[in-house]
C-alpha cells in the first residue's frame, strides 16, 4: 500500500531474533575469544560505563591505567560505585611505562581489578597491552580492557592475553555504527560481578544482560532498533570478506606511511612508532605556531586535522587513519594538508619528498 510518510530509516523491519546470537559469535570470533560475548545497543562509552557500574563496589580495589580521559572516567565510576582505585598516569600524550604499572602493583595493597586502555584515539600511543595482561595474570587480578578504538587496528587476542572483559565499538577501525557496542565477559569476571548485590533492572546492569546469553540469545532486552543490528550485520560481513589480518594490516600500512611521509615533509611523529597506535599519528606543533591555525589552513583544502584530546602540555595535532581513513587517499591529503599549512605558516616544510614517500610505502 502506498505510504506518502513511508521512509526507509524507520520503516525498517525488525531485526530477525535468531541473529543475535549469530552476531555475538562473529564478534567473539574478531577478538579471538571464547567468552560470553554481550551486545549493547548504546554507543561504546555506555558499555565501558556498564562495566564500572557493575563491577563497583566497596571493598573491591582497582588499578585503573590512565592515558586519556576514557581511563579517568572510568576511574571515577569505579569510585563512584564505592571501589577503592589508584590511577597510574601517563605522561601527557605518551603510553604508560610498563615499569610504573609494576611498581603501583608492588606497592600494595591487593587489587582486585585492573583497568587499561589499549590504544588511543585521543593522543595516538599504544599501551604494552601484552605486559600489562602478564603483570596481571601472574597477580591473578581481573582485567579490563578498553579496545574501542584498537580493535581492527591492532592485533588482540583477548583469551591468548587472558583478558577478562573487552569493550569493543565498530565504529573506529572496523569502520561500523556507533550506537551499538559489545563486551567480550570471561567466567572470572562473571563471579566477581555476580557477587553480592550486583546492580540489576539497570540499562548498566551487565547481570541483566547475562539473562540474554542464558536464555539461548534471541531477543534482547528492551527495544532493540533494527537499524543498528543491521549495520553492524553488514560491517562483519565488511570485516570477513577483507581479512580481519587485512584490515589490521591496512591500518598499520597507513600508520607506517604517514610516519615515513612526515619525517620526509621534515615534522616526525610524535611518539617512536613501537609506542603509536595504528589509527591516528600525532604530530607536535612547531613552538611559533598555534594549533588552530594549521587546522583552519588544512580544513580550507578540504581535510581535517584535529587537535590532541588531553595531551596538554604537549601541542598536538592528529593525523586520522582509522577505518575507511585506512587508505592512500586519506594518508597522502593528511601529511600534504599538514606540510601546505606549515609553509603557509612560514614553516618549511618538504611535500613533495613526503608525497613521495608514501607512494613508495603504498608501492612496495
Ligand atoms: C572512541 C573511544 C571510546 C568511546 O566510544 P564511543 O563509541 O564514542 O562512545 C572509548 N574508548 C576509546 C579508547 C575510544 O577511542
Amino acid at each position: 500500500m502506498f505510504d506518502p510518510h513511508w521512509n526507509a530509516l524507520h520503516g525498517v523491519p525488525a531485526y530477525p531474533v535468531e541473529r543475535y546470537g549469530a552476531l555475538a559469535d562473529r564478534i567473539g570470533g574478531i577478538l579471538m575469544s571464547r567468552n560470553d560475548v554481550l551486545l549493547m545497543q548504546a554507543e561504546a562509552t555506555v558499555a565501558l560505563e556498564a562495566v564500572a557500574v557493575s563491577l563497583a563496589r566497596p571493598g573491591l580495589s582497582a588499578l585503573n591505567v590512565v592515558t586519556s580521559s576514557y581511563g579517568s572516567w572510568f576511574g571515577q565510576w569505579l569510585r563512584r560505585g564505592g571501589a577503592a582505585v589508584r590511577d597510574v598516569a601517563a605522561q601527557p600524550g605518551l603510553p604508560i611505562e610498563i615499569e610504573a604499572v609494576a611498581k603501583a602493583l608492588d606497592a600494595g595493597p591487593h587489587v582486585d581489578l585492573l583497568a587499561v586502555v589499549h590504544a588511543e584515539s585521543a593522543s595516538g600511543i599504544l599501551n604494552p597491552l601484552t605486559r600489562i595482561m602478564a603483570l596481571a595474570q601472574a597477580r591473578g587480578i581481573v582485567t579490563v580492557v578498553d579496545a574501542v578504538a584498537s580493535v581492527g587496528g591492532h592485533p588482540l587476542d583477548i583469551d591468548g592475553l587472558g583478558i577478562d572483559i573487552a569493550v569493543i565499538g565498530p565504529q573506529k577501525a572496523l569502520g561500523g555504527p556507533a550506537g551499538v557496542s559489545a563486551l567480550s565477559v570471561s567466567r572470572r569476571a562473571w563471579q566477581l560481578i555476580l557477587r553480592d548485590g550486583t546492580p540489576r533492572d539497570s540499562i548498566l546492569s551487565l547481570a541483566d544482560l547475562k539473562t540474554w546469553v542464558d536464555g539461548g540469545r534471541r531477543g534482547l532486552p528492551g527495544t532493540p532498533s533494527p537499524l543498528e543490528f543491521f549495520a553492524l550485520e553488514a560491517t562483519l560481513d565488511r570485516i570477513e570478506a577483507e581479512g580481519l589480518e587485512s584490515v589490521i594490516a591496512r591500518h598499520a600500512l597507513a600508520a607506517s606511511a604517514t610516519r615515513t611521509g612526515l619525517t620526509a615533509l621534515g615534522a616526525g611523529a610524535w611518539v617512536p612508532s613501537a609506542k603509536a597506535s595504528n589509527l591516528v599519528t600525532s604530530v607536535a606543533v612547531p613552538e611559533s605556531l598555534t594549533p588552530a591555525a594549521l587546522i583552519t589552513t588544512a580544513r580550507r583544502l578540504g581535510v581535517e586535522l584535529t587537535e590532541g584530546v588531553g595531551t596538554a602540555p604537549a601541542r598536538l595535532l592528529r593525523l586520522n587513519h582509522t577505518g575507511p581513513r585506512a587508505a592512500f587517499q586519506p594518508v597522502l591529503a593528511n601529511v600534504a594538508a599538514f606540510g601546505a599549512a606549515l609553509r603557509q605558516a612560514g614553516h618549511p616544510s618538504d611535500i613533495a619528498a613526503a608525497a613521495e614517500a608514501i607512494s613508495a610505502a603504498y608501492s612496495r
